[in-house]
């Protein structure tokens, strides 16, 4: 089809994310590893473990599933004097197998009692998460946040102040019900509730600076679980503050729905640009494994151009051209290839995460499709000739046919990895 000049001028030049919301730079340490949230560092993948911390060996192993799938901080919960007398040896178990990912602690009710009692712990952490909601009533919680930024201050730690609609400072909402009743117009409860939100964060920063914590130590979340409350609470952040934000879907749930719900609020915000870290809180079925969280906050940003983690394989999604489910089998196989060879890669083949492999099924788009992808493969639909041409960065190379297509093809992406992405001694 041939469409008139005027309509491609009315195409951008480029499409993209919008510009980033500006923010400060955190610095989150451990040892020689620094990774930083705001500023122009990319949008950082964290995630939290779901082991007792008191237990430290599980604890420790699934910090390092997480940080070897791709996180690249970890939160771990410090709920009881248990768990804060086990965070520094969880520090050190990861110390001696060289998971140098930063531990982020999570605090709530006693976090001011377990950082003033166990320094240990307090220094072993890199960052401490704190929920203005969760620290107490009145002056007593006042005087027990003074205390754990007291303690961020004596250490250099930076803080997420995470607000979290389930645990709201009661006494702010409740007050701003009160002012709500006295409008003309007021507000709807939801308003209501993200603007609580949204002041409970940024009130509770601009407290933790005037006891002395750096601005650029400070890092804010206001997490909902519904789309639209998170959207609404997180423009409005951006808005307000220069802040670094986290940004999740709290209670996103299980399966596709938890992941669906997660993709849809993160992909607006990061789209606007508004968002520095990100974490996918999935509950994960039974059996699933726990890192499942930072492989869907990867694809998220990989999806949307922001990050390259691992390779992508473009799959048609088969239809009455393909009887067979050789095609699908073949794309699975390539697509969990790919990913086991990523952390050996990640060291020695630097670039192949933005590597793109096709995986088609019959001749309508295979070739088209495998010629726009760094390696294709296009598969024999039903009634075509029993033959896969083979694509490297734009040219038919070879054609593969027989039993041992899927192996062939393999060693094909190898060999392409090996030569194209050979890290340059310098
Ligand atoms: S590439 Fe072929 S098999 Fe795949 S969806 Fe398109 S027509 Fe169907």
């Amino acid at each position: 089809m041939n469409l008139p000049e005027s309509s491609l001028q009315c195409l951008p030049a480029t499409a993209g994310v919008l510009p980033r919301h500006a923010t400060r730079k955190v610095a989150v340490r451990w040892g020689a590893r620094i990774v930083y949230v705001g500023g122009d560092a990319p949008v950082m993948v964290q995630s939290m473990t779901n082991t007792d911390t008191a237990d430290a060996i599980a604890t420790a192993v699934q910090v390092k599933e997480l940080a070897h799938a791709g996180s690249e901080v970890v939160r771990i919960t410090v709920n009881s004097p248990e768990a804060a007398a086990e965070v520094e040896p969880i520090r050190a178990h990861l110390d001696r197998m060289g998971v140098e990912v930063p531990l982020v602690g999570d605090f709530h009710y006693n976090g001011h009692k377990l950082l003033s009692d166990y320094p240990g712990c307090a220094q072993a952490l890199s960052a401490y998460r704190i929920n203005p909601g969760n620290v107490g009533r009145g002056a007593r919680g006042e005087d027990n946040f003074a205390r754990m930024i007291e303690v961020a201050c004596r250490h250099d730690k930076p803080v997420r102040i995470g607000v979290n609609w389930g645990s709201l400072d009661q006494q702010l909402l409740a007050r701003m019900m009160d002012e709500n009743g006295q409008r003309t117009q007021p507000w709807s409860a939801s308003q209501v509730l993200r603007e609580a939100l949204v002041r409970s964060a940024v009130g509770s920063a601009l407290r933790a600076e005037e006891l002395g914590l750096r601005g650029d130590a400070i890092v804010l979340s206001a997490k909902v679980s519904g789309v639209q409350d998170l959207i609404g609470v997180y423009r409005e952040l951006a808005r307000r503050c220069d802040y670094p934000l986290h940004l999740g879907l709290t209670e996103a749930g299980m399966g596709s729905k938890g992941i669906v719900a997660s993709t849809a609020a993160l992909a607006v915000l990061l789209q606007e640009g508004i968002g520095d870290t990100i974490r996918v809180s999935l509950t994960p079925a039974p059996g699933e494994p726990r890192t499942k969280e930072v492989q869907v906050a990867q694809e998220i940003l990989q999806a949307l151009g922001l990050r390259a983690f691992t390779p992508q394989v473009i799959a048609c999604p088969g239809c009455g051209r393909t009887t067979s489910t050789f095609f699908q089998e073949l794309a699975q196989k390539i697509e969990g290839y790919l990913r086991e060879q990523m952390p050996q890669w990640r060291q020695g083949h630097p670039g192949v995460e933005s590597m793109n492999v096709a995986v088609m099924g019959c001749v309508v788009n295979g070739p088209g499709e495998s010629k726009h992808a760094n390696i294709g493969i296009s598969l024999p639909g039903t009634g075509e000739a029993p033959v896969a041409p083979v694509f490297i960065d734009g040219s038919r190379t070879v054609t593969l046919k027989g039993e041992r297509i899927a192996e062939e093809f393999q060693a094909i992406v190898e060999d392409y990895v090996r030569r194209k992405y050979a890290r340059v001694a310098s």
